[in-house]
């Protein structure tokens, strides 16, 4: 029953994620991150290979893959820097509320121009007062006659300077919580939406990260997805599809951060011998690959549970937790192995370092996926087999 072989099809679609991150991002991952520039480009090359919307349907114009392939993508496309995999990845949380919530015509209506263009979604929940407590939102969505009036004003949203479709959380019914949330499909042309300020960020340099005010912005019942009321739990069920994506993320940071403490390991002399004769080091590194293969495992998983319409919410939250805060481990002891040459300003562990940091805090920080995580539990929501 568990058979960890890829399939002909999963196979090459690795290989070319594989070879794109090789090829497209290696070369010139630490040039964005010192300039903290948009990978534009390189969104456009992967749009052209079929790797930025994967996780859509072919029907929407995406490349149609199931979770666990989609998944096992991500991983290789973010090897070489998750800042630009994450920008090529954003669609697969930004689109999963108007996959799941949407009628028929909207997922053409909206997804469709989005997949002919390089520039993606973005998913728009954060504000200035409301974080972690995503539900105390502030945006309103006031219905008037057949339309709704927008204001309000979203923080952090990564992509949202420059992405053509935002997925926008917004209060229709302030009085009801969380219940009083709706969720609609925003296309950037709208009149009233703007730009506020692009964040200057310790790690995920390459992933554009921007305020987005909303005045006075007019939508109609064509861009309301799944209903008044119903936009949190949309919210959260994308979130489980995103917390496993930022397990295989986490897996792709680990997996390199390994491969470079290997390589040091095997060439850097001390003692007049490599350090990777020294037992202290084979338990360093001994630690960081259980903790890849378990995290790799949890993504397979969840991304198992997804392809069979199982709900994941306690699997993808301990995923997400486990993973990341490995993440931050493995970064660090891989730092440790490079040493005085791992710590300093434009190699590559101390960028892994630094860029392990935010899996911990975004889709939920991981205090919030274990209060996710604990309370399914209780409530016994549990069951794999
Ligand atoms: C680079 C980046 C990109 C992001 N991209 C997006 C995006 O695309 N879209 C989007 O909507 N948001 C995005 N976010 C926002 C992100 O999801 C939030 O930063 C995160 O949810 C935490 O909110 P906060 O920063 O306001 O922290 P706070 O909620 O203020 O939390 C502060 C601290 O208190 C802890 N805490 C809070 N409540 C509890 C509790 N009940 N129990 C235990 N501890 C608690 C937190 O764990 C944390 O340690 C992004 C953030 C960053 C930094």
């Amino acid at each position: 029953m568990i058979d960890f072989s890829l399939t002909p099809e999963q196979q090459t679609l690795v290989e070319l994620a594989r070879d794109f991150s090789t090829n497209e991002i290696s070369p010139v991952a630490l040039e964005y991150d010192r300039d903290g520039t948009p990978p534009e480009d390189i969104m456009r090359k992967a749009k052209d290979l079929g790797l930025l919307y994967t996780n859509i349907p072919e029907a929407y114009g995406g490349s149609g893959m199931d979770y666990v392939t989609h998944y096992i993508v991500t991983e290789a496309l973010n090897y070489d820097c998750c800042a630009i995999g994450q920008m090529i990845g954003i669609s697969h949380l930004s689109s999963a509320a108007i996959l799941l919530g949407g009628a028929e015509e909207q997922k053409k209506k909206f997804l469709g121009p989005m997949c002919e263009s390089h520039r993606s979604a973005c998913y728009c929940l954060t504000e200035t007062g409301a974080g972690s407590d995503a539900g105390a939102m502030k945006t309103t969505a006031a219905r008037k006659g057949d339309t709704y009036v927008v204001n309000g004003s979203k923080c952090y949203i990564t992509n949202g300077a420059k992405s053509d479709l935002l997925c926008l959380f917004a209060t229709t019914d302030p009085s009801r919580g969380v219940k009083g949330i709706s969720c609609f499909a925003v296309p950037r042309d709208t009149p009233g939406i703007s730009v506020g300020r692009i964040e200057d960020k310790m790690g995920h340099r390459a992933l554009t990260v921007a305020e987005i005010h909303f005045d006075d912005v007019e939508l109609g019942a064509e861009n309301l997805i799944g209903g008044e009321g119903q936009g949190f739990k949309l919210a959260m069920q994308a979130l489980d599809r995103g917390r496993v994506n930022v397990t295989a993320i986490s897996a792709a940071v680990m997996q390199k951060a390994l491969d470079e403490s290997v390589r040091w390991a095997r060439e850097r002399e001390q003692f007049g011998q490599p350090i990777g004769n020294f037992q202290g080091v084979h338990f360093m590194l001994a630690d960081m690959n259980a903790l890849i293969m378990a995290s790799r495992g949890m993504y397979l998983q969840a991304g198992w549970m997804l392809d069979r319409d199982r709900r994941c919410s306690v699997e993808a939250a301990a995923a997400k937790c486990f993973a990341t805060d490995a993440a931050m481990k493995v970064t660090t002891d891989a730092v440790q192995i490079l040493a005085g040459s791992g710590y300093m300003k434009g190699t590559v562990v101390e960028k892994l370092m630094r860029d392990a940091k935010l899996l911990q805090i975004f889709e939920g920080t991981n205090q919030i996926n274990r209060v996710v995580s604990g309370r399914g539990l209780l409530a016994g929501k549990s069951v794999l087999f």
